[in-house]
């Protein structure tokens, strides 16, 4: 039985992990490395996240163990998050819902008003993303923060995007939580309130970790998939019994060979959007990162990765929506007095899924062409959600398991 699995990005690699316990297992990558959109680059012997800052960690235990089976927990920093908003030219904290008192002391009009709003929602039924936020935060919180800001990282009218996405990526407070947060300090349980980085201070040691003896062979784009009546042959020369995908859905139908002509056009309708980042020497600062919600200032968030590393160093990572070249991002970063000078720059392929009122159709239709043909796709862009490393990791062990109870009965 031998397995392909297209892309090692953290999804290909945990699945390659996996599944040569049990199976000849071949992985290939297009890249002349491993990591996908998780790798790093070192410039002057400073960690650079090309797609944006990365940090790890999970609320399913099952991901944790399958972790630190492979890398010791002790081969990691445990790093407590200390997330800043910059909110009318005020650094408050993150979650914005717990900074009231802080917003009391820049405007207290506005603190009144998202109180009275908060305590207020009625959490009925949204039909879009605009109005979710609205129900479920209040009109304030939601036109101050949540909507200038998921506008900006979304690169899209919220009107137009469904809601499906947020649930498990953002804290949403109860109304006693919120009260209380008004008395006492408050913190929410995101997963990433601390967080784990590896002690080398480079992300990419994780992932060299994870690839360790694996058979992947680099350099190989995927072009050409088939399928005859036993195995799938891939580039014309590859074989396999079982073919996992890992690479963004919305180019994968037209590798297959015979994939028919309107499944190819549904996903074209798929859409995604590109980040640009920039690695900066900067001054000292506490904020791990900082979400910036003002349109006037184009990066969306920065990421004091001199943070992440011990002992911390002054270099940030700027990350805005879009393909920016250098002296563009260069400008922009004159806004912010804490960068100094930029080491790195780099636009993305794909970094954020976007849902619009197309997503869940288009990708019921191309899951079920996926099932008929026998090929399992798995990972961010793979099933094309709003996935973390942890997640990917979790759906990888899904797949594990569904293959090994199948295959070994
Ligand atoms: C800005 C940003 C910040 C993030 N922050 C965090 C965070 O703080 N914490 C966290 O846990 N997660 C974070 N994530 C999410 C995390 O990066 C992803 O969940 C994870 O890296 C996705 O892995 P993947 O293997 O599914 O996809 P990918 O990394 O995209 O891997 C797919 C692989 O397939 C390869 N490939 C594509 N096409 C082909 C082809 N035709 N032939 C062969 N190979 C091919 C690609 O080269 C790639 O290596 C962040 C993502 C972004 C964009």
């Amino acid at each position: 039985m031998k397995i392909g699995i297209i892309g090692a990005g953290v999804t290909g690699l945990a699945l390659g992990r996996l599944l040569s316990s049990k199976f000849n297992v071949e992985i290939l990558e297009s890249s002349n490395k491993i990591g996908g959109i998780a790798s790093t680059k070192t410039i002057n012997d400073v960690t650079y996240h090309t797609i944006g800052g990365h940090c790890l960690n999970s609320k399913h235990q099952e991901v944790l163990d399958f972790i630190f089976d492979i890398i010791p927990k002790n081969n990691f920093n445990q790093i407590i998050r200390d997330a800043k908003i910059l909110f009318k030219n005020h650094y408050i904290r993150y979650p914005i819902e717990f900074a009231i008192k802080e917003i009391y002391n820049i405007d207290k009009k506005i603190a009144f008003n998202i109180t009275k709003d908060f305590l207020s929602t009625s959490n009925e039924n949204s039909t879009n993303l605009e109005e979710w936020f609205i129900n479920n935060f209040g009109d304030t919180l939601a036109q101050e923060y949540l909507i200038p800001y998921n506008t900006k990282i979304w690169n899209n009218d919220l009107r137009n995007m469904n809601y499906d996405w947020v649930i498990d990526k953002l804290p949403t407070p109860s109304p006693y939580d919120f009260f209380e947060s008004l008395m006492n300090y408050k913190s929410d349980d995101m997963p990433h309130a601390t967080f784990f980085y590896p002690v080398t201070n480079n992300q990419n040691d994780f992932l060299s970790a994870l690839a360790n003896d694996l058979n992947i062979v680099l350099n190989c784009k995927v072009t050409k998939i088939m399928k005859n009546s036993k195995k799938w042959i891939v580039n014309d020369s590859y074989k396999y019994d079982i073919l996992i995908n890992t690479s963004p859905l919305n180019n994968l139908f037209d590798l297959i060979y015979d994939a028919p002509a309107d499944i190819k056009s549904y996903a074209q309708l798929l859409k995604y959007n590109k980040v640009t980042t920039m690695l900066w020497e900067s001054n000292s600062q506490d904020f791990s990162w900082l979400y910036i919600p003002s349109q006037e200032i184009k990066f969306h968030r920065v990421i004091n990765i001199g943070k992440f590393f011990l002992p911390n160093k002054n270099y940030m990572i700027t990350e805005a929506i879009g393909e920016i070249d250098y002296n563009t991002m260069e400008a922009i970063g004159k806004k912010l007095d804490f960068l100094i000078k930029p080491i790195g720059h780099n636009i993305s392929e794909h970094a954020y899924v976007v849902f619009d009122n197309n997503t869940n159709n288009v990708k019921k239709i191309l899951m079920e062409y996926l099932d008929s043909v026998g090929m399992i796709t798995v990972g961010r862009f793979g099933e094309w959600e709003y996935y973390n490393m942890d997640i990917c990791i979790k759906k990888a062990l899904e797949v594990f398991n569904r293959l090994v109870t199948q295959y070994e009965s």
